[in-house]
């Protein structure tokens, strides 16, 4: 089934953390952003950085953020990469856009992936 980009679902996973309904560790929080470790990590540091904003996607929120709004995601997400050293080892930031990305959650977040090699850019199966 395709992910339903155009309307906000309120009850994503995400919305529900944002709104402190479900416990998370957080490891950043601002008047915009907060960030937690992912589920199901893919390397050793695995953090997501979510805005606060309804947003479903990366279009949605570079097409819609304010400029305060978006110059604090970057800046979490890169205090982020400070505060785990990676900005000496090395990371990598993923936005999933829609179903040929794999998103899986509608509200736009992305992954900073560290800690470790991270291999090839993408691979296609
Ligand atoms: P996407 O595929 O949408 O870019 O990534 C969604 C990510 O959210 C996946 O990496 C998945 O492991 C993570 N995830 C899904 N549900 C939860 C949850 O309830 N808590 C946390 N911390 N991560 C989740």
């Amino acid at each position: 089934m395709s992910l339903d980009l155009q309307n906000y679902d309120e009850n994503n996973i995400f919305a529900k953390i944002v709104r402190g309904e479900l416990p998370t560790q957080k490891l950043h929080e601002d008047q915009y952003v907060v960030a937690f470790p992912d589920a199901n990590p893919k390397a050793s540091i695995h953090i997501l950085v979510v805005p606060k904003g309804k947003y479903t996607s990366f279009h949605d929120f570079s097409q819609k953020s304010s400029p305060e709004e978006n110059q604090a995601f970057w800046k979490a997400v890169s205090a982020l990469a400070n505060q785990y050293h990676l900005e000496e080892t090395g990371y990598r930031i993923i936005a999933n856009h829609g179903d040929d990305a794999g998103q899986e959650v509608p509200h736009f977040h992305v992954h900073l992936i560290g800690g470790q090699p991270l291999g090839h850019l993408v691979t296609i199966s």
